[in-house]
């Protein structure tokens, strides 16, 4: 099987921040403005049109990076590169063949990878394309991330000087003390809650 690597982000239609591409998805939401934004077939098949035929070209481990003005502001990476593990970036032992969704868990660090076969209409828009690996199914969410499991901080209340444990699920918290409303300082609330890494996926070829 004949492995392309992909990361794709577009520009939100809505409020231009950046939206991460993380799998064949016909809808995505906006982390920053929420709103839902679509990705027509049409727009996979045009997007996705040269990759089977660039890859095959290159050794493994060769690649392109474009930027794209068209439906979308867009930018995408892809090359050729066997599975592997993100975390640990152990390759993956694949079987070529998966009729039906499974999981991949890499054997060094314990990492989840899911592996499905593409769906009709990703293969009707991207001839060729057989499975996807690294990409959740859609409607199908995965295991909560690392980044969104962030830890509790310590803050002192900057009225008396109370440690309270911050969890991130309020900007607005009161203190057990004092009583006091805080408002959470930007610093803060971006360490509890960093940007959506961007993530890497697959895309096997006949
Ligand atoms: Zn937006
Ligand atoms: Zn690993
Ligand atoms: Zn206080």
């Amino acid at each position: 099987m004949l492995w392309s690597m992909m990361e794709i982000s577009i520009d939100c239609p809505h409020c231009d921040s950046p939206v991460h591409v993380d799998g064949p998805f016909l809808k995505l939401e906006c982390g920053k403005c929420h709103s839902g934004i679509d990705f027509p077939k049409d727009v996979w098949k045009d997007t996705l049109d040269d990759v089977r035929g660039d890859v095959s070209g290159y050794q493994k481990g060769e690649g392109s990076n474009s930027n794209i003005f068209g439906h979308f502001n867009m930018r995408m990476t892809y090359g050729r590169l066997d599975p592997y593990c993100l975390k640990c970036k152990r390759d993956f032992d694949m079987k070529d063949e998966y009729t039906e969704p499974a999981t991949i868990i890499c054997p060094d660090c314990g990492t989840v990878a899911p592996v499905f076969p593409a769906s009709d209409w990703f293969r009707e828009a991207v001839p060729g394309a057989a499975l996807i690996l690294g990409a959740w199914p859609e409607g199908k969410s995965g295991p909560e991330s690392e980044e969104k499991k962030s830890q509790p901080v310590a803050y002192s209340c900057p009225q008396c000087g109370g440690s309270l444990m911050i969890n991130g699920e309020e900007r607005l918290i009161q203190c057990q003390y004092c009583s006091t409303n805080i408002y959470l300082p930007d610093d803060l609330w971006l360490a509890l809650h960093p940007a959506k890494t961007k993530n890497r996926w697959f895309i096997g070829f006949h």
